[in-house]
């Protein structure tokens, strides 16, 4: 069935994942804050809407993709410009930023009895631009249905994994995972340069051992070769570790790793690194 599909937010990975939409049989509608990057896409077929309601006017679906909670929330529900307050109460909403389990909540009880799915994803600028993004999918099976039959050209593998906020939660663990891998790198990557040892041969000796997971050789790889053009940002994994520290304090759990990462991302962040890519952290700890 042709479908109206709005797409919000066309930062590094919303670009890339609005493109992939279109060509087929649907009408694509992008809109972004600032006007550049809609007009990129309107050279390619997109209709540029100039809001995130007039986007989604009429539309079956509003996908996001958006920094953080705050871009989100401003987008989806900004009285007199947001999504919310364009979209039919049939249409389906999906939230494809890493956001915490809390602003999903917010935007299932705000969207009602429109249908949310959390839907963020694994991979980064050049899974986005090939399609081959791994999707985490939160809400009702109806909707999880629909939100994947629509994200179909976006992704590779699409994992449903349970109801609203399921998706969200799970992307801010993977999270940690990375996180805590590229702080721990840089730290030892650091160290073992002070201590003389080449550090691209560091690099390959670590990857060769049961100890390395496929990230940080691919992470050490890049630290080691001052690969620091951005993929995803030091700004962005820092957000990231905030929302696993909330989520943790939010279970009464504590996070003293999820904690540990994010300061040594916010230190780069403070050093001016915050639009670098995560490998720029190396960065702190000497030549
Ligand atoms: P990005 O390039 O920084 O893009 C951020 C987008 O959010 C832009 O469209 C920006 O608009 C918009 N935005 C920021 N604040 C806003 C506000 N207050 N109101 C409205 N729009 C606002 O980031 P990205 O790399 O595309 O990442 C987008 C999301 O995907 C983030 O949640 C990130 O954590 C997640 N993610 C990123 C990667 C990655 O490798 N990069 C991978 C997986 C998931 P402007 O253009 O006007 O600034």
């Amino acid at each position: 069935m042709t479908k109206t599909i709005a797409f919000l937010g066309l930062g590094a990975m919303g670009s890339r994942m609005a493109k992939r939409l279109f060509g087929g049989e649907n009408a694509v509608r992008v809109w972004n804050r600032s006007p550049g990057p809609a007009e990129a896409l309107a050279a390619q077929g997109a209709l540029v809407a100039p809001t995130p309601r007039a986007a989604a006017e009429g539309a079956d679906v509003v996908i996001t993709m958006l920094a953080d909670d705050s871009a989100a929330r401003a987008v989806w529900l900004d009285s007199a410009t947001g999504a919310l307050a364009g979209l039919r109460p049939d249409a389906l909403a999906i939230e494809c930023s890493t956001v915490t389990p809390g602003w999903i909540a917010e935007l299932h009880a705000a969207a009602a009895p429109r249908a949310v799915v959390d839907a963020p994803v694994a991979g980064s600028r050049p899974q986005a631009e090939a399609g081959q993004l791994v999707f985490l999918m939160g809400g009702d099976a109806g909707a999880v249905a629909l939100a994947r039959e629509t994200v179909a050209p976006l992704g590779a593998a699409f994992h449903h994994l349970g109801g609203s906020g399921r998706g969200a939660r799970f992307k801010l663990g993977l999270n940690l995972l990375l996180g805590a891998q590229i702080a721990c790198l840089a730290e030892v990557l650091g160290a073992l340069a002070a201590d003389g040892f080449d550090e691209k041969q560091a690099v390959e000796l670590i990857a060769g051992t049961a100890v390395a997971s496929p990230a940080a050789a691919n992470y050490g790889r890049l630290m080691a070769e001052r690969r620091e053009s951005p993929m995803f940002t030091v700004d962005l994994i820092a957000k990231d570790l905030g929302y696993a520290v909330e989520a943790a304090a939010a279970r009464g759990l504590s996070a003293p790793i999820a904690e540990a990462a994010r300061s040594a991302f916010k230190a780069a962040s403070a050093a001016g690194f915050g639009s670098e890519n995560v490998t720029a952290l190396r960065k702190l700890y000497g030549q």
